[in-house]
């Protein structure tokens, strides 16, 4: 199975804090796109299309090999996998989308989201159980009513899609469209969508106590 990774790196960083694209925030002295890619790499992706800010693509090229290839992103993440998307070769059979925000994804995550795939599941996405009770609340913030945990899951990336499959979601989803991850693209099409153990190290770095705990972790 030849797998194409995109990995979505377009954002800003405003919740972070940064400067600069958070992208290209530093974990342990290498900027966070550079470990999402390398994950991806460990764990069997061929390819990588990396979508970024317009205007800032020289300094990813800066820090990213020649071997992965650049496109500009978009306004919101639904946009920005479009365009990776556009950039993935007609040879791919799989494409993994993972956020340049989950640096230290494990290896055998990846692994395991090829597995399904290759065992024939049109789109496989990483989960995780909610350890939390989980509540709804009105626009006051009183409880409504709680949600019964056991059948709620975190959804984490990698996410992996038979090429054609998810070339056809997006197809079929309206320019402009929003959606915040791409198995919601997939489902919208009427594609069924599987899951796969994923791992509290593939979380997402959002506000600077997760970069904080993520410096913690590559140090021990
Ligand atoms: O904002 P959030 O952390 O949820 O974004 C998830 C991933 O999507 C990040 O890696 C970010 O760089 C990417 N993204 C993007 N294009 C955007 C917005 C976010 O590639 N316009």
């Amino acid at each position: 199975m030849h797998a194409v990774g995109i990995v979505a790196a377009a954002g800003s960083g405003l919740r972070l804090g940064a400067a600069r694209p958070k992208a290209l925030v530093p974990l342990a002295g290498r900027p966070l796109v550079c470990w999402s890619v390398d994950a991806l790499r460990a764990g069997g992706v061929a390819g990588v299309v990396v979508a970024v800010p317009a205007a800032d693509r020289a300094a990813f090229a800066e820090v990213l090999g020649r071997d992965v290839v650049l496109v500009a992103g978009g306004g919101t993440r639904t946009a920005s996998v479009r365009a990776g998307l556009a950039a993935v070769g007609d040879d791919a059979d799989a494409v993994l989308v993972h956020d340049a925000a989950r640096p230290l994804t494990p290896p055998d995550l990846v692994a395991r989201v090829l597995g399904a795939l290759a065992a024939g599941a049109p789109a496989v996405v990483p989960v995780l159980p909610v350890v939390d009770t989980t509540v709804l609340v009105d626009d006051d913030g009183a409880v409504v009513d709680a949600i019964a945990r056991a059948s709620l899951r975190r959804v984490q990336t990698p996410q992996g899609f038979a090429h054609a499959v998810l070339t056809a979601a997006y197809t079929a989803l309206p320019d402009g469209q929003e959606l915040t991850d791409d198995a919601a693209v997939v489902r919208a099409a009427g594609v069924p969508v599987s899951t796969v153990a994923g791992d509290e190290r593939a979380a997402k770095i959002t506000v600077a106590h997760d970069l904080a705990l993520a410096e913690l972790l590559v140090r021990r």
